[in-house]
């Protein structure tokens, strides 16, 4: 791996974020392989500029179109490209690379995506509210345009690894592991008075706020359980969700013939991430290996689903399918903004979901533009819910 002649160019949506900056971590580490061609943020746009200078990056978009102003001082001088707005991110998305890695948060990353699976390119997704949101419309473009999708969440990416050479007709079962996060010991009372600070605090893993909450309320394992089901089509009765506190063990694949496979590793990004940048090869990362006699215990549990109701309310979105898991991951956005907010408690953010998912149903969505109106007036349903309830 990277003894190539020729670099091969990245491009990097959302390259501020954590994602985003455990990329450029293992880029940085491998200046002879690889070129970046354009780097995205919503609004930093210093952090941006400074990141795009020290790789010397082609180009750098700004998603919020206010932000561009500061974007174009901050590299004056230089002769990269400078763009702002959301149609400028999906230019910067339809520019022909050799990798895409969308690490862009929520469904702000949906239309990015697109516009790289239109040009058949080959995407590291970590961003996996765009495949939750557009399912079956992002799944047939990546078949039609003849576009790659490398899972990058971790689970997915440890799936991905233990089907390599087998059929999905082979499959068994593919189980889900979930840390439990950061509350998962909690009581019910306790969950109530939860706030942003403990919700984001993970034993595990260092991300971004919005996976950290999701993480807390389990809600991450439930849109990662609509994320296996499309990237995996083996059937909804195939797909289970295990807890397993250690983080050490990211999902398993078992086959007809009861042999199961794991991927084990570091709880790090840099490890599923590699893995998608080298693939099909490896790459060497900067991680300490596995000690597995120190770590001791491997455990697991069932999730508890009256104290983290999440899973339950994703399983029945993708059960229900069309339009209901674009409105659950809309509304979830909103409830999770609103809690890191101050505005609502920690339980209410699932109630909020559940609720939204009552009051609005849609057609299934048909196009990106079908998800795009669905996830809009689903944000708009989810704030009269956060405002119809006391805020507890
Ligand atoms: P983050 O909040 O740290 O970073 C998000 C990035 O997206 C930033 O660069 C930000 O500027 C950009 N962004 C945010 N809103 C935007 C908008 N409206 N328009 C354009 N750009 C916008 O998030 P993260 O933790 O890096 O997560 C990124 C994605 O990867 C999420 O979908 C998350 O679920 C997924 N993921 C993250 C981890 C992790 O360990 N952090 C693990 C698995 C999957
Ligand atoms: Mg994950």
């Amino acid at each position: 791996w990277g003894s190539d002649a020729l670099k091969r160019s990245i491009t990097i949506l959302g390259a501020t974020g954590s994602i985003g900056a455990s990329t450029l971590d293992l880029i940085r580490r491998n200046p002879d392989v690889w070129e970046v061609d354009t780097l995205t943020a919503n609004c930093s746009a210093e952090e941006l500029a400074k990141l795009a200078r020290e790789f010397g990056a082609k180009s750098a978009v700004v998603g919020d179109e206010n932000c561009l102003g500061n974007l174009k001082a901050a590299l004056s001088g230089s002769d990269i490209e400078v763009a702002g707005g959301a149609q400028a991110l999906c230019e910067a998305a339809a520019r022909p690379v050799d990798m895409s890695v969308a690490a862009i948060v929520g469904c702000a990353g949906l239309a990015p995506v697109m516009a790289a699976v239109e040009r058949g390119g080959t995407i590291a997704l970590a961003n996996k509210e765009a495949l939750v949101s557009a399912g079956e419309v992002l799944t047939a473009a990546v078949a039609k345009h003849s576009a790659t999708l490398l899972p990058t969440d971790s689970e997915h990416n440890a799936i991905f690894q233990c089907l390599a050479g087998n059929d999905l007709s082979e499959v068994s079962r593919i189980t889900l592991t979930a840390s439990g996060g950061p509350l998962r010991t909690w009581t019910q009372e306790q969950l109530e008075a939860a706030t942003p600070e403990q919700a984001v605090a993970h034993p595990n893993w260092s991300m971004g706020a919005k996976i950290s909450v999701d993480s807390a309320t389990m809600m991450n394992k439930g849109l990662e359980f609509i994320e296996a089901h499309h990237l995996f089509p083996v059937g909804l009765d195939k797909l289970r969700i295990v807890v397993h506190p250690q983080s050490v063990i990211h999902s398993m694949v078992e086959y007809h013939d009861r042999s199961t496979l794991a991927q084990l590793g570091p709880s790090d990004m840099r490890v599923p991430i590699a893995s998608c940048l080298a693939w099909p090869k490896r790459m060497e990362t900067p991680l300490e290996p596995l000690d597995l006699a120190a770590i001791g215990e491997l455990t697991f549990h069932p999730a508890d689903e009256s104290r983290f109701p999440a899973t339950r309310i994703a399983r029945e979105a993708i059960q229900a399918g069309g339009a209901a898991p674009a409105i659950l991951n809309a509304a979830n956005e909103i409830a999770v903004a609103a809690f890191l907010a101050g505005q609502i408690g920690f339980m209410r953010i699932t109630a909020v979901v559940e609720d939204t998912l009552s009051h609005y149903t849609a057609t299934a969505p048909a196009n990106l533009e079908d998800v795009l109106a669905i996830d809009a007036e689903a944000r708009i349903r989810a704030r009269q819910s956060l405002e119809s309830h006391a805020l507890v």
